[in-house]
């Protein structure tokens, strides 16, 4: 057995980042930038009203209180989005909209809630100093600002930010487009009634959706049964259309040899045994691509659901960030109270045990699902934590562990 560090490494090292592409903003959330973004333009371009009220130069509400308002001439109003022509001259004001340019001459604005309406004049009464209630222009941006570094990972705020600057694409580390595919001639495809000794496929739903969430483009490679030419076929053509492919079934100790002997014959592959329950079997490796030079990685996974989710957790998806550019490739990890005892015989392996989160303001708790088993994924489905408790006998109720959050907004929520 190796440890799971070694094997984490020895996938990071071989997945590299892939090449940086212009994107449309609608599909660049979650992607990272390839280089920074400077700032061509001011944002706000112009300077404009942060409140609905009247433009006025601030030397003339001095004094001014509810008591003792200064009455101005209005001359002109101004909504956003038209220019502002008409000046304001000294006892003189323009009504103006939020978001509207400020007229020449006026240095601040009083806002609407402060002015009493005196037919073509308004009373105001508030002493304004320059500069209140005005949007500069460049407050946000000033051109020639890095408004992204490289290396972000792009949120709506960002996208927001680059739409403010007027640009419609971004350039960014490519999204991993990553294959999926099962093995096993145990499953039975979608839709159709099992035989006798036949299960169902349930890896390819939960490894897609792995996929999605982990910021790649799933590609569902569909089903192969144990059969050379068929499983041949499906990984070279899954080569061809994928930056990264992700098999499940056939890697473990015990199985038929088809999934060995193939990828051994069309990739370089390592098979390991990693220390680790669940998920111990695992292969890793590269698939030349005929059309470049580029290596396609294989991730060989375990078939046992439970065991195939472990694994795509601690060595598929920071491989998979890793190409796509992210510096955060691991699950954020916390000291969690254990509510329940952890228990677990020395076995020369880290366990894995899923569990249930929660934070109470000042701890993290974590309490393990009812059934552990590596074919057990209903209950597995309603962990959002990995407990990883290291080799010896497990953990006393109030002890503490270290919890991998697979979902962590689920575990800042307080534990019924
Ligand atoms: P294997 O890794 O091929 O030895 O498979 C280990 C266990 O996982 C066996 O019980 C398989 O039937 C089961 N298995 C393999 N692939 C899948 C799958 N896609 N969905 C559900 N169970 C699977
Ligand atoms: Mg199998």
């Amino acid at each position: 057995m190796i440890s799971l560090a070694e094997a984490r490494a020895y996938v990071l090292d071989r997945c590299s980042l892939l090449a940086g592409r212009k994107v449309p903003l609608g599909g660049a959330a979650g992607c990272v930038t390839a280089e920074p973004v400077v700032a061509a333009e001011a944002v706000p371009p112009f300077a404009n009203s942060a409140m609905d009220g009247f433009a006025v130069r601030a030397a003339d509400t001095a004094g001014a209180a509810e008591d003792r308002p200064v009455r101005l001439v209005v001359v002109a109003t101004v909504a956003a989005g038209a220019p502002a022509t008409t000046p304001v001259g000294a006892g003189q004001a323009v009504r103006i909209m939020t978001g509207a340019p400020m007229p020449p001459g006026a240095d601040a604005v009083v806002l609407v809630e402060r002015s009493r309406p005196v037919g073509d004049e308004v009373d105001l009464t508030l002493e304004v100093a320059p500069g209140t209630s005005v949007r500069e222009a460049g407050g946000d941006v000033r051109p020639g600002d890095e408004v992204l570094a490289a290396g972000v990972v792009l949120g709506p705020a960002h996208l927001g930010v680059l739409a403010s600057l007027g640009l419609d694409r971004v350039m960014v580390v490519g999204r991993p487009v990553v294959g999926v595919l099962s093995t096993g001639d145990e499953l039975v495809p979608r839709g159709r009634p099992l035989g006798p000794g036949q299960i169902r496929d349930s890896n390819r739903a939960m490894l897609l959706a792995l996929v999605a969430a982990g910021g790649g483009t799933a590609v569902d490679l569909g089903w192969v049964p144990d059969d050379e030419a068929a499983l041949e076929a499906a990984l070279v053509d899954g080569a061809r259309r994928c930056d990264a492919l992700v098999t499940s079934g056939g890697v473990s100790m015990g199985d038929f040899d088809v999934v060995k002997v193939v990828l051994d014959r069309i990739a370089e592959m390592r098979w390991m045994q990693i220390a680790i329950k669940p998920a111990k079997p695992f292969a890793f490796g590269l698939l030349g691509r005929a059309s470049d030079a580029a290596h396609v990685p294989v991730f060989g996974l375990p078939g046992n659901p439970v065991s195939s989710l472990v694994s795509f957790e601690l060595l598929a998806r920071p491989a998979l960030r890793r190409m796509a550019g992210h510096h955060h490739l691991d699950r954020p990890a916390v000291t969690a109270v254990a509510d329940a005892p952890l228990d677990r015989r020395p076995d020369g392996k880290a366990h894995y045990v899923r569990v249930r989160t929660g934070f109470d303001g000042e701890r993290f708790h974590a309490r393990p699902v009812a059934a552990q088993g590596s074919h057990q994924l209903a209950a597995t489905a309603g962990a959002d934590g990995l407990a990883v408790l290291p080799d010896g006998h497990g953990i006393p109720a109030g002890g503490t562990v270290e919890v991998l959050l697979l979902d962590a907004e689920s575990s800042l929520r307080p534990l019924p």
